[in-house]
């Protein structure tokens, strides 16, 4: 989120901040993953917990930002289209009946009970990695006295039972694992006797057990992890769930299929940007992201069985965390998984000729010349960077508003800008154009643009200017 300049906007809606987590086992409570050890390597070091559906919303909101984006709600993908072997786009069922929609790539990430993969034929199919895990979920009232952290402990009882409990809206959600297959024994069984359990896994809430008056406050929740051999077919690429199930425990399934979706962004934007996509480009994001997902699905089977050891046999556990680096894999690998994925500044920056229609000469350039006029019609050049808005085909520029530059353009919009190298020497012809200052939606999407392509190069100029208290004022160039 913060690569794509989204985090502190996504941590204004209402979300808890989490910065351990703990296990509970009958007389000891120990830190599995505390994440504010990772400050040395994230400003964000703390695992957010929101309401997906706003989440989702806020995602939608700022795709809706790129003229490329496009969302057609309550459409069902029913088919693959084929030809010769190669899928070639899906028809998907809405309200208002079939559509089609045709693309040289076919993304798959409709989850676990995925439909694509599905449809996708012989090979595909799902291979089971661990024992399947049941859950039973609840609401408990919460109070506003609870204190924030009882949302965090992971709780191991007698018989291998465990419990999570989760921040939900005005609520306490909880997870009770039970044997895979075993939720009719457990009715048979009775509704005072699975109180009694849970009433011995979380004993301080058990003022409020009663309002688990019937079964109807239970929902039955199984949940199979799984893998594929293979994740691709030419035309189509499966990621996420769809392509590996992951088990809820250590909330780490969002950031595999986030990080999937990173990798093959990485590597498939400027095969698509070009018509030169190929098989093996599809295999080179399975080849990236096969081994960190074995890694995760085997830490979270390993979590699993510790948390079904008999009580005796769980010395291992504490010792985990006392243990200077095994103490931070846990929360390394649900913040990280084996190793951070980043969104490659080159991909999603990367300047080509078409978007730089009318701007010849630029596109291999991170630098320009500016020409600005002053009022009598001398020239005056500056060096700038610049970013291109693809979808207007034309170049985003910044200053501070304290700059000549701007003075000169509020009386004159017309420029030229040419190749330059960083010392702002000319590497090519001028291109005249005909500069306007952006409306504040606008200039999000130009300092979005500039973070994505100068990523760290741009950092000190940041700081600068944070420390200047200066204002940045964005700007855009049409050619003429
Ligand atoms: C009970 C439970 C709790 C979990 N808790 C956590 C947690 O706290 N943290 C965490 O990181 N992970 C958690 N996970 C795992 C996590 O939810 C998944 O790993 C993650 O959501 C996978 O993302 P995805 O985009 O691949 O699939 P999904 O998030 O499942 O998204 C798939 C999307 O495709 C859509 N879709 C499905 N079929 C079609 C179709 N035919 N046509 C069009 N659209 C379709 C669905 O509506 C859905 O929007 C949990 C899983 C479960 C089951």
């Amino acid at each position: 989120m913060h690569q794509l300049g989204l985090a502190e906007r996504l941590l204004q809606l209402p979300h808890v901040k989490v910065s351990r987590y703990t296990v509970q086992m009958a007389s000891r409570r120990f830190v599995v993953a505390d994440f504010d050890r990772l400050r040395w390597l994230t400003r964000y070091p703390y695992f957010t917990r929101l309401r997906q559906p706003r989440f989702l919303e806020f995602i939608v909101a700022e795709a809706a930002r790129s003229p490329y984006f496009c969302l057609h709600r309550g459409a069902r993908a029913e088919e693959l289209i084929g030809d010769h072997g190669r899928i070639r786009g899906v028809r998907y069922r809405a309200s208002d009946g079939w559509h089609e929609v045709r693309a040289s790539l076919t993304v798959g990430a409709d989850g676990r009970f995925s439909r694509i993969r599905k449809l996708a034929g012989a090979g595909f199919e799902p291979i089971d990695v661990e024992s399947p895990a049941d859950f039973l979920w609840f609401r408990l009232p919460r109070r506003p006295e609870d204190p924030p952290e009882a949302g965090s402990v992971f709780r191991v009882g007698v018989g291998g039972r465990s419990l999570s409990v989760f921040h939900g809206d005005g609520v306490w959600q909880v997870a009770l694992s039970i044997p895979h297959g075993g939720y009719r024994d457990i009715r048979a069984a009775g509704l005072p006797v699975l109180r009694q359990t849970i009433a011995e896994l979380m004993p301080e809430f058990v003022d409020r057990l009663a309002s688990l008056q019937d079964w109807g406050a239970f929902s039955v929740l199984a949940v199979q992890p799984s893998r594929l051999a293979r994740w691709y077919r030419p035309g189509l690429l499966l990621i996420g769930d769809a392509v590996h199930v992951a088990s809820p425990l250590g909330g780490m399934g969002i950031n595999l299929a986030i990080q999937d979706a990173v990798v093959a962004a990485n590597l498939l934007a400027a095969p698509l940007r070009t018509g030169r996509l190929r098989t093996r480009d599809l295999a080179a994001v399975q080849r990236q992201r096969v081994l960190p997902v074995r890694i995760t699905q085997i830490l979270q089977r390993t979590l699993q069985r510790l948390g079904q050891r008999n009580e005796s046999s769980r010395s291992g556990a504490p010792l985990l965390a006392r243990l200077p680096l095994l103490r931070d894999l846990p929360a390394w690998m649900i913040a990280l998984g084996p190793w951070p994925v980043h969104l490659r500044v080159g991909a999603a920056s990367r300047v080509d000729s078409a978007q730089l229609a009318g701007f010849a000469g630029l596109d291999a350039r991170k630098y320009a010349c500016l020409t600005t006029f002053r009022r009598s019609g001398v020239p005056v050049p500056t060096t700038v960077w610049f970013a291109p808005d693809p979808g207007q085909r034309r170049l985003y520029l910044m200053s501070l508003r304290t700059a000549g530059k701007l003075k000169r353009l509020a009386h004159n919009p017309h420029v030229e800008i040419a190749p330059a190298t960083a010392l702002g020497r000319r590497l090519g012809p001028g291109v005249p154009g005909t500069a306007h200052f952006l409306p504040a939606t606008d200039a999000l999407l130009a300092a979005r643009a500039f973070d994505t392509r100068y990523g760290w190069q741009k950092k000190p100029f940041d700081l600068m200017v944070k420390l200047l208290g200066a204002e940045r004022v964005y700007y855009a160039i049409s050619p003429d």
